[in-house]
């Protein structure tokens, strides 16, 4: 009756968020979202909106928000984008699957680094296309294996900054990969869902370097509004077209009241620096917590997460430290190479409590 490929799927993560949600006594590390709620002048203007008529809109979104979006991406280094350039979509997930869904059939091969964010794999999955993992970079230089594997590929997916590591490509990287892609035909999907949450270093988009290519957005973590669902797509305006067929059998638009409230966001936009800067303190106490653990991880430059390594099988060291009152994810469904690591969402805690999740690792790991 099921698709095979949807029946074996195994949502194997939930089996951490399960286990941590009935122990009352815990740091949730594992959940991937802003601990901050909608910034207030959003609440504000979306309470009045919903006085309006909240009907269907356009498949690509009402123009006030893609004037917005023209606005927010315009200003990336050498992006230079017009209305028609824009969709928004019911998150940035959304986005990423009208993408593979109309470019990939079955036989057709989208390329992720090693490690990445897991739902790329499970669309993937669901839209019933081929995937291959590979670690992209070795310095600013792609390795020869990556250039083999996203040369015969149709698509790849870059991440910047990146989710689990916090990694954000250099303008060399950004360079490399988008011009590589440019000469060898393979479309770029560039996932900068996470842009305006940089600590260290400036945002670069490889997508400046390609037009084969699209820019994949979201309010979820930049603005702190994850239940809001709404994201988008940046392309050239034929590519958009089509990825709009997909929405419109998908979701027909994305929901009136979020397009409404995503225009304030993007407007008045005071909250991001706020919010930004203290995932920075988060940051600067886990990387000062995981030096004194003596633990291997690259530095988070973007993002809200850490990436270390443990020194054991991520499974065993998550299901162990859950009992111990600290969830977080293993590093396993991220890739091949990462069965040591676990990925620590510091976006979802507080400073007290990343203080004590630490004293319990000291306190256990040095038994
Ligand atoms: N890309 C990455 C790398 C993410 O981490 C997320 C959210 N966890 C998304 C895309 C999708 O975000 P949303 O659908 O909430 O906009």
């Amino acid at each position: 009756m099921f698709r095979e490929r949807i029946e074996n799927l195994e949502l194997s993560i939930r089996k951490i968020s399960e286990k941590a949600g009935k122990q009352d006594d815990i740091v949730r590390f594992d959940i991937g979202q802003p601990s901050f709620d909608t910034p207030e002048n959003v609440k504000q203007v979306a309470k009045q909106k919903l006085d309006l008529k909240q009907g269907y809109t356009s498949v690509k979104g009402i123009e006030e928000l893609r004037e917005q979006i023209v606005e927010e991406e315009n200003l990336k280094q050498g992006i230079d984008i017009e209305e028609k350039n824009v969709m928004a979509t019911t998150g940035g997930m959304g986005a990423i699957y009208a993408v593979f869904a109309s470019m990939l059939g079955n036989d057709d091969t989208a390329v992720f680094n090693d490690p990445c964010w897991g739902p790329y794999k499970l669309i993937s999955e669901v839209n019933g296309n081929q995937w291959e993992q590979i670690e992209y970079f070795e310095g600013d230089k792609l390795t020869e294996d990556a250039k083999e594997t996203i040369r015969d590929a149709e698509i790849v997916v870059v991440n910047t900054p990146s989710n689990p590591t916090g990694r954000m490509l250099t303008e060399k990287q950004a360079k490399t990969i988008g011009q590589f892609c440019e000469q060898n035909n393979t479309f770029l999907i560039s996932d900068e869902v996470y842009h305006r949450l940089s600590y260290d270093r400036t945002h670069f988009s490889p997508a400046a370097y390609t037009e084969n290519s699209v820019i994949i957005g979201s309010v979820s973590k930049n603005h702190s509004m994850t239940g809001w669902r709404l994201g988008w797509i940046v392309g050239k305006e034929d590519h958009i077209d089509n990825f709009a067929k997909v929405a419109r059998g998908a979701t027909a638009c994305p929901p009136h009241i979020s397009q409404l409230a995503s225009v304030e966001a993007l407007k008045n936009d005071s909250h991001v620096e706020k919010t930004r800067s203290e995932y920075e303190d988060r940051r600067d106490l886990i990387v000062d917590r995981m030096e004194k653990l003596g633990w291997d991880f690259e530095m988070p430059e973007g993002a809200i997460y850490a990436f270390p390594e443990v020194g054991e099988d991520s499974w065993d060291f998550c299901m162990r430290m859950i009992e111990k009152g600290i969830a977080m994810v293993p590093g396993e469904p991220f890739g091949p190479e990462s069965d040591q690591n676990v990925r620590i969402c510091f976006g979802s805690t507080t400073k007290q409590e990343i203080n004590k999740a630490f004293d319990i690792l000291e306190e256990e790991l040095e038994k």
